[in-house]
């Protein structure tokens, strides 16, 4: 869809793209060249590259973002609010950025829960050569049946979760949570949290900008991308992103809320980028669907392990490990579709 979305979005102007698999010394695996032809002639280009989750830079320039927190690091947090003598994330991030920041997570959350809802309603075939159906109003309706307790709950987190990663295949407007690729983990959580266990929009959006903070340490400190690091940096990213959001949700400590995030994507290391002919589908759907669960389990081992044995492995470190290890893997298992499952599925 990346070709579509261009044009789309440099409508009314005639644009024409072009893939080029070729061209080798790039410094970065998501680089696109903008060529603008205007009506005398003149020819402008540049080359842009993309970092993951909505970020891109100029080739050769700094990526710059305002930095607005005085800590990159889940450490650094910590102190900091030892410091200012603040034990609530949430208070931390509203004294940092302003109360306004309630409503632009609000907006995000609402969306996200938008894009479930009416995905779920969408029964299609999804665009691409593998014509996956779309199946999660399926699954929803079926889980809803379920006389089964955990079964029903395993399957709801699934349907939510594929809901999104659907609605990103079909090219509707998603919410990177973190990524497009990932956008599914997030929302299916807490998702399930306002239907299932009656949590309150305000309490869930609050959540929601907690576990965005601490995602964010990943961007600050490794990557998001798929491209750069493998699947691990985005759907291992969301997970921590969705269980610290669960976490905090359920009350849990500082401590734990970093046992959860750093579960979660303890056990995704490694985990290589292989989207069967390019297309965000397979693997990508169902691991978005397993990744809700194991995000959602990461939260409860977190709240039943953590106070019988203290974690030795720090959020900082799995990020620390999580991007050694992205950068070990071969470029065939980062988004390239030259390896692991693309290569062996037709
Ligand atoms: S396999 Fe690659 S494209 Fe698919 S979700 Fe993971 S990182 Fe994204």
């Amino acid at each position: 869809m990346t070709d579509k979305t261009i044009i789309d979005a440099f409508l009314p102007y005639d644009t024409k793209v072009i893939f080029d698999t070729k061209e080798k010394n790039l410094s970065h695996p998501n680089t696109m060249r903008c060529k603008a032809i205007y009506e005398d002639g003149t020819v402008l280009s540049k080359r842009y590259i993309s970092l993951g989750g909505g970020a891109y830079q100029e080739e050769n320039k700094n990526y710059s973002p305002v930095d607005i927190y005085p800590f990159t690091t889940f450490n650094g947090m910590k102190e900091y609010m030892e410091n200012e003598k603040i034990d609530d994330i949430y208070e931390l991030i509203e004294r940092i950025e302003g109360k306004d920041i309630f409503a632009y997570g609000n907006n995000l959350l609402l969306h996200s829960f938008n894009t479930i809802e009416e995905s779920l309603k969408t029964k299609d075939v999804l665009p691409g050569s593998l014509k996956l159906t779309a199946v999660s109003g399926e699954i929803y309706k079926k889980a809803m049946e379920n006389g089964d307790e955990t079964e029903k709950r395993i399957m709801l987190l699934t349907a939510y979760a594929y809901a999104t990663a659907e609605a990103n295949a079909r090219g509707m407007e998603i919410v990177t949570n973190p990524t497009c690729g990932s956008a599914g983990v997030v929302p299916a959580v807490l998702y399930y949290e306002y239907k299932m266990k009656n949590q309150s929009i305000d309490n869930l959006t609050k959540a929601y900008l907690v576990g965005a903070l601490i995602c964010n340490f990943i961007k600050e400190n490794a990557s998001v991308s798929g491209a750069l690091l493998g699947c691990q940096a985005e759907i291992g990213s969301a997970s921590s992103f969705a269980s610290a959001s669960l976490s905090y949700l359920h009350g849990l400590s500082l401590y734990q809320i970093e046992y959860a995030a750093e579960v979660s994507m303890e056990h995704f290391l490694g985990l290589t980028c292989d989207p069967v002919d390019g297309y965000v589908q397979i693997p990508c759907i169902e691991r978005n669907g397993i990744a809700a669960i194991h995000a959602y389990s990461a939260c409860l081992y977190s709240k039943n392990i953590a106070p019988y044995r203290k974690n030795r492995v720090t959020f900082d470190t799995v990020i620390q490990a999580m991007n050694s290890t992205g950068n070990e893997l071969p470029s065939d298992l980062k988004e390239t579709s030259l390896g692991g499952l693309a290569k062996f599925v037709v």
